[in-house]
């Protein structure tokens, strides 16, 4: 038996022990013992729980707009405003059991509810997100207190797990942050723009030739982040960007 087929029995053999031992639990409610588990460590209830977008949304902000008559209207959000990227592609809306997940995963070491939720994303959206204009994947970044306070970093996690799933590089360390920018939580729309303007670069090591980007974050809210990132990666040479969140916020906050 050649090395890599013991270590994949052996991985095997040990998944299969930890089972026993810690039966596979929905990530929500914590029922054990399904058996279809895979990647996807939610029961069929609290999936059908989750408000996973399957309305009209705005293409570029992913914000709801309203439809009337197969007409659909102008987005309220991104009227005359200053987002930089092309388009948004969102698993469901920041609100109820999505939005504890999300909270939930910004904490989660062990990395279980990104891997599920990006599971699920891929289960619901492969189509579309096979289709997006994407030659790499990257992730906002955050600032390395935070990485290490936290001991998990979700955007590059799910950033790393998606370009797996499309086939295509993640380049999750591109985007940095050249100081600590304060949390972005309780700052008016505008105040959210401008305490991010000029506060990221790309890595001079990456050349980014008429690259189209993928650019992946947990949630968008205002879209301050990803308009920064956007920003910054199309003057390093991005020819467009498209964000991936798991949650839009419901509601401009
Ligand atoms: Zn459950
Ligand atoms: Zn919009």
């Amino acid at each position: 038996m050649r090395f890599d087929a013991v270590r994949r029995w052996m991985g095997r053999a040990r998944s299969a022990t930890a089972d026993l031992l810690f039966p596979p639990a929905c990530i929500a409610c914590s029922t054990q013992c399904v058996a279809h588990f895979s990647d996807l460590m939610l029961c069929d209830a609290c999936r059908g729980r989750l408000p996973l977008i399957d309305w009209p949304v705005c293409t570029r902000c992913a914000a709801p707009v309203p439809e009337a008559a197969g007409v659909r209207l102008a987005c309220n959000h991104c009227r005359g405003d200053r987002l930089r990227f092309e388009r948004t592609i969102a698993l469901g809306s920041y609100e109820g059991l999505l939005r504890d997940l999300i909270v939930r995963m910004k904490t989660d070491r062990s990395e279980v509810v990104a891997h599920t939720l990006l599971e699920l994303a891929w289960r619901e959206l492969a189509d579309a997100l096979r289709a997006l204009p994407a030659d790499v994947v990257t992730a906002v970044p955050s600032s390395p207190w935070r990485r290490w306070r936290r001991g998990t970093n979700p955007p590059a996690t799910l950033a790393q797990r998606l370009a797996e799933k499309l086939g295509i590089p993640a380049a999750t360390a591109m985007l940095q942050l050249r100081r600590n920018v304060p949390p972005q939580v309780g700052l008016s729309r505008s105040a959210r723009f401008r305490n991010l303007s000029g506060e990221m670069a790309v890595r001079p090591t990456y050349h980014l030739q008429d690259a189209r980007v993928l650019l992946v974050d947990d949630i968008l809210t205002t879209g301050a982040t990803c308009t920064e990132a956007a920003r910054v990666l199309k003057l390093a040479g991005a020819a467009e960007v498209t964000v991936f969140v798991l949650g839009r916020t419901p509601a401009e906050q």
